[in-house]
């Protein structure tokens, strides 16, 4: 189960996605207008680890960046 943040282009809703595995593009839909222009808002990180035990491949993306102050 993941958390993602949404945020809706046509009308400025702010909202949360619950999926299962990764967000999928028809997940992308604003529940206020229904609109399919939203993009993803990527919060502070704040990942706490809770429990115990538990294992698996943190597969992270790096991809290029672009720096306004190169
Ligand atoms: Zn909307």
């Amino acid at each position: 189960m993941a958390i993602y943040d949404l945020k809706c282009n046509e009308c400025g809703n702010e909202f949360e996605k619950f999926v299962t595995g990764f967000l999928k593009d028809s997940d992308k839909e604003c529940p206020d207008c229904n609109s399919r222009e939203v993009i993803q808002v990527f919060t502070s990180f704040g990942i706490g680890s809770s429990g115990s035990g538990g294992g698996g491949s943190y597969g992270g993306g790096c991809g290029p960046v672009g720096s306004p102050f190169g």
